[in-house]
């Protein structure tokens, strides 16, 4: 069904570096504008000075910048309801807090925190752990409902500090449809009166959320399973100035591998993987490491992600970010929490190094790491090395006897593989090598075949010596592609010295 136009926001608090579950967030709302040609918006959401963190705002902008979800309006680009930061609206949220009051929708509260810590103290010493600021207790606080007016005209021209608390109607059945879950009941009786308006002049989360998604035209609202308890009070919010709601959308939670509760964000570098798309380093110097820094491949990224909550309902499992945005839907999304698969995440990294080209990889891998190698045979190292490797890195590390002669041999695998006639077999092989008049892969297979059936001997007792003394180690990508990228030259002198090399530990033993 096409829908009117799509707007829709992603709307991080700026409290620190962006979990991966909040790039899924950024990741779904994209598609979504993306699929209904709408727009994706990004507002930071700063109204909570208290919890500020500097670099955090520039973290989220950098973060889904290197994924690829750019936002078509946001801070540093514009558009036409800007600004999209909201400490910078600063002034356009009193007025509605006004009117909610005007309206009997909202009051003001004057207890102190001391007032409300001893509220506190006492339910708990009357068994009631969880003390509400809500429709009953109201009746016994300091507030414009219990207050003569009087008394309240003269607490407000005297400037003691107050609140603005939502007037929570009692015994009130709250619904509403949201994408995922269906049908969202929930009586008022069991919601409290939130802080709408804070005493520094700053409207709360609740407020401005849903006047800036109001003022930005937001038609859906998808995000986080952790919004829906506020939620019900968002959707008062909306009645109770009278406008339209949005369609509201609550993505699943992300669990940790194992399914036990939420992948947290100390839960990464403890169970040995990310949690964070970028490194972040806390004041106090403490690094969380993020995906982009371990060599992920921000489509690699993405495309686990898009997984973590939703399927396609095919087989299909590599998707572009083109690929995602046609196939996405929130019909597709499901409602229980998504476990995070840490195999899963490499096997997708796998893929899209296997299928990024050459020339790119080279620059990768030029960009992050001082080797001194022609960029022609960096390429020609990547094609060799990247069926077998996770990250770009992997290609010079476990690559690097293409890049240089060994200094080390296994072994073990020496032990194991080397019988009483080795050195002679490959003394011959070394011959045949040797008059070989051209040396590509394919003629170098041939003439081994030749020389195996000639000598009536067995692929492995062969392959495996000569491998061990032109790479070192045991195994590799296909050993007459390395002998053909080496040139002959390098391939006899390294046989020479590997040679020595095993003749001088045969003494030794
Ligand atoms: N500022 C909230 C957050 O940090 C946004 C929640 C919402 O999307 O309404 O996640």
């Amino acid at each position: 069904m096409p829908l009117n136009e799509v707007r829709v926001r992603f709307a991080p608090s700026p409290t620190g570096p962006l979990h991966m579950g909040g790039v899924r967030t950024a990741l779904y709302n994209y598609l979504f504008a993306k699929k209904h040609k709408g727009t994706f918006i990004i507002r930071i959401e700063d109204t909570d000075q208290t919890r500020f963190v500097p670099g955090a705002q520039e973290y989220i902008l950098d973060s889904l910048k290197w994924c690829g979800i750019s936002p078509e309006e946001g801070p540093g680009i514009g558009g036409d309801y800007g600004p999209y930061i909201q400490s910078q609206r600063k002034s356009s949220y009193r007025d509605f807090a006004n009117q909610l009051i005007e309206n009997e929708k909202a009051y003001y509260a004057f207890d102190s925190s001391e007032d409300l810590d001893r509220m506190r103290a006492e339910a708990k010493k009357m068994g009631m752990p969880n003390w509400q600021y809500n429709g009953v207790s109201r009746m016994n606080m300091k507030n414009s409902l219990t207050l003569p007016t009087s008394e309240v005209n003269r607490l407000l021209e005297e400037g003691v500090p107050y609140v603005i608390r939502m007037k929570m109607p009692r015994n009130e059945e709250i619904r509403f449809e949201d994408a995922i879950r269906g049908w969202v009941v929930v009586n008022t009786n069991n919601l409290d009166d939130k802080v709408l308006f804070k005493s520094d002049g700053m409207p709360t989360y609740h407020l401005a959320n849903i006047v800036d998604d109001h003022a930005m035209k937001i038609s859906h609202v998808i995000r986080g399973e952790e919004w829906l308890p506020s939620a019900p009070l968002h959707v008062l919010l909306y009645d109770a100035f009278e406008w339209q709601r949005p369609t509201f959308a609550h993505l699943p939670l992300l669990l940790k591998p194992d399914g036990n509760g939420k992948l947290s964000k100390r839960d990464g570098d403890r169970l040995g993987f990310p949690v964070f798309p970028i490194d972040w380093t806390t004041k106090e110097g403490e690094l969380y490491s993020g995906y982009r820094e371990k060599g992920y491949l921000p489509e690699a990224f993405i495309n686990m992600l898009a997984f973590l909550g939703w399927n396609p309902g095919t087989e299909k499992e590599i998707f572009s970010l083109e690929e995602l945005v046609e196939a996405f839907s929130l019909e597709r999304v499901s409602k229980a929490g998504a476990k995070f698969d840490p195999e899963k995440t490499k096997w997708f990294q796998q893929q899209y190094l296997r299928s990024t080209s050459d020339s790119h990889l080279a620059e990768i891998i030029s960009e992050s790491s001082e080797i001194d190698i022609s960029r022609e045979k960096l390429e020609s190292i990547c094609a060799l090395m990247k069926e077998r490797a996770t990250f770009p890195k992997d290609i010079i590390e476990d690559g690097s006897y293409l890049m240089s002669a060994p200094n080390s041999y296994d072994e073990k695998m020496i032990s194991k593989k080397w019988k009483s006639n080795t050195d002679e077999i490959m003394s011959d092989w070394k011959m045949i090598l040797d008059q070989l008049e051209s040396f590509d892969a394919d003629t170098i297979e041939s003439s081994f075949k030749q020389f195996l059936s000639s000598n009536e001997l067995g692929f492995g007792a062969v392959l495996l010596p000569f491998r061990i003394l032109v790479t070192g180690v045991g195994a590799g990508p296909g050993m007459f592609d390395i002998a053909a990228y080496l040139g002959k030259d390098e391939v006899l002198s390294r046989m020479n010295k590997g040679l020595n090399y095993i003749a001088e530990i045969k003494n030794e033993a």
